[in-house]
């Protein structure tokens, strides 16, 4: 049995002998069957205090913790000790119940993307030689060719090698307008091949694929503890000291005081049960693993609750260009160059053949559009933030920017070959060159995401005051996409190295929280440097996955909103459920001070607010991280 279940079983046991205890006391009184009851009275202590009791030792022995079950425990046996057990066994059940329902409530919040994890196909057909054959999916192995069929559900991380169609894509980004898919192009395990009959290969490991990423870091970040979370069992901890210590002078006071020892033990025990701290322990978890939970869903990985109170509290937004503000899929604008265009551009793809950069991609894909076959480099090396450096038949040859340029000792010929209006257009440079001249040059420019508007208006709208970008390219481009966001000169960071970003992100620490929103790409040390790192298009790059703090799977900063918004919001049922657990705590220690607070009372009381601050929190599950229209 489980634990679950067996928490289950005993808990409908206690709540059985309970309702017989009550239904002898109340409805059969002068029937002689006063053992009957104290039967059932015993069993409820035995069902109902038993499991608890073990909790308490187990704590008290393995981590030398005071467990609230022990003051449950306590007040119950010295409600029992005063003769009032039928008052305790009140106690010891809707204890019981409430358990329960925490318990079942908290595994809602698991339960929500362990869900995921179901959605994988046991069984695959893949290609041996001629044939396809089925196998077992666990036996898969990076290099296998998997053949989908329609309506399949994608079993293993790889890239398409044949056929195209639309991917529906919302297990793992949230998104639910399906994706075109071609040659090529990645494909992620669980997500459902909607009519193409699809060649895939795999690529990664079952166990390195997204999804099983994705419940890895959710599962990680549902155990690393939030600041207000680690408090609040810090705080219960002592606390609990405290009430017991407190409940003991209490029943000491009240005896000196003339009250009798039974009834100073049985107030020491309303008051025990009074000033528990089950609500102010629970509040904070009940929010954030909700929290975590329905972001996830969402296609939003925070790594833990850190990460999300903290995004709570940012008051500047800084943002990557190219890729995250734009779509990073760039177009060539012009070419300017000496002698032949398809010679120039040979060797541009051909040094460009070995850069994962957007504008890279670009490049190849003209050379290709035009039939132009790249000119085969040596020893190619990116230059983060420049461009590439290599070596062909000729000798060195680089593309780059202007940096790059210089670094190469070409800058006082670039106005040579290229016009002025290229040097000053707002476009991407790439220049070509070779040792000291430069052989040519392309612009290029992409454009913003249509989900940037709306997001950044989002972010505004929720009252965050500061939206800067940061980029490594040239500030004539930066203003132009900045003046099509709103984003003001005096926010934007050009020609910056990725070492640069790192400087900036800090600088802009000084002024208050910082979240860096970035692609990975050449950002992961400003990703890591900002206070909460986020990444953009997470569910293809390890780098961003592993650099980051948060990570968007969907390429959409209308979900970089919805997660900022589902922060605060989490942090402001925090702050409900504290403020009404520790006044609901007052007025209850209060009642049982200077009131006769009847033990059942301060229970139901105490329970109620439990169980309310629970579901209070679980509420963040019914507010699902919506697609923004731009
Ligand atoms: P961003 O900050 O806009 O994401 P990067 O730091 O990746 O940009 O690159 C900064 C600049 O360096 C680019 O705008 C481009 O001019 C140049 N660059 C980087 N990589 C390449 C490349 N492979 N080919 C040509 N130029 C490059
Ligand atoms: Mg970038």
């Amino acid at each position: 049995m489980t634990e679950d279940t067996s928490r289950l079983v005993l808990t409908w046991a206690t709540i059985a002998a309970m309702a017989a205890a009550a239904a002898l006391h109340w409805g059969a009184p002068g029937l002689g069957a006063g053992w009957a009851e104290a039967l059932a009275l015993l069993s409820v202590f035995f069902t109902g205090g038993l499991p608890a009791a073990h909790r308490a030792i187990g704590a008290l022995i393995t981590e030398r913790q005071l467990d609230i079950d022990l003051l449950m425990v306590v007040a119950a046996l010295a409600a029992a000790a005063v003769g009032a057990a039928l008052e305790g066994a009140v106690l010891l059940t809707l204890f019981s119940l409430s358990t329960t329902l925490e318990h079942r409530a908290m595994g809602r919040t698991r339960r929500a993307i362990e869900a995921l994890m179901e959605l994988r196909p046991d069984r695959a057909l893949i290609r041996r030689g001629e044939d396809t054959v089925e196998v077992a999916v666990e036996t898969l192995v990076p290099g296998d060719v998997v053949i989908l069929r329609p309506g399949a559900r994608v079993p293993v991380d790889g890239v398409i090698v044949l056929g195209e169609g639309a991917i529906d894509e919302s297990t793992i980004t949230g998104e639910s307008v399906p994706v075109h898919k071609t040659p090529g192009a990645q494909v992620f395990e669980a997500t459902v091949n909607l009519h193409g009959v699809l060649e895939i290969e795999v690529r990664r490991e079952l166990g390195a694929s997204t999804v099983a990423r994705m419940i890895a870091l959710v599962t990680e970040a549902q155990a690393a503890r939030a600041p207000s979370e680690r408090f609040s069992e810090w705080f219960g901890q002592r606390y609990t000291i405290a009430v017991l210590a407190g409940a003991v002078l209490a029943f000491a006071v009240f005896s000196v005081l003339g009250l009798g020892w039974q009834a100073a033990l049985y107030k020491a025990a309303t008051l025990l049960v009074a000033a528990s701290p089950c609500a102010i322990v629970i509040s904070v978890p009940a929010a954030i693993l909700s929290a975590l939970s329905v972001a996830a869903r969402g296609g939003v990985l925070f790594k833990g609750g850190a990460a999300l109170e903290t995004l709570a509290r940012v008051e500047t937004f800084a943002f990557d260009k190219t890729g995250t503000l734009t779509t990073g899929r760039q177009e060539i604008v012009d070419i300017r160059c000496e002698g032949a265009e398809a010679e120039f551009l040979a060797r541009l793809a051909g040094i460009e053949a070995h850069s994962e950069h957007p504008i890279a991609e670009a490049i190849r894909r003209l050379a290709d559009a035009r039939g132009i076959l790249p000119l085969p480099v040596r020893e190619a090396k990116a230059v983060p933030g420049e461009g590439m450096v290599a070596v062909d038949d000729l000798g060195v040859i680089w593309a780059g920017n202007a940096r790059l340029a210089q670094r190469m000792g070409a800058r006082a010929e670039t106005g040579l070959v290229l016009p002025a209006d290229l040097e000053t257009a707002p476009r991407t440079l790439v220049l070509l060159g070779r040792g000291a001249k430069i052989l040519g040059g392309v612009t290029c420019e992409d454009r913003p995401r249509d989900s940037t508007p709306g997001g950044l208006a989002a972010l505004r709208a929720a009252g965050v005051g500061q939206i800067a970008m940061l980029t490594g390219d040239r500030r004539a481009v930066a203003e132009r996409i900045g003046a099509e966001l709103g984003i003001g000169a005096a926010e934007i960071h050009a020609d910056l190295r990725p070492e640069d970003k790192v400087r900036i992100v800090a600088d802009l620490t000084a002024r208050g929280r910082v979240a860096f929103v970035g692609d990975g790409v050449n950002d992961a040390a400003a990703l890591a440097r900002a206070d909460v790192g986020i990444a953009m298009g997470a569910a293809g790059s390890e780098v961003a996955l592993q650099a980051a703090d948060v990570a968007l799977l969907a390429d959409d900063i209308g979900r970089l909103a919805e997660a900022h918004r589902l922060a605060r919001r989490t942090t402001r049922i925090i702050r409900q459920n504290l403020i009404f657990a520790m006044g609901a705590m007052l007025v209850l220690v209060a009642g049982g001070l200077f009131w006769h607070l009847p033990l059942p009372v301060a229970v139901i009381g105490h329970e109620g607010g439990t169980v309310l601050v629970v579901l209070n929190g679980l509420r963040l599950l019914a507010d699902p991280i919506r697609k923004r229209r731009g």
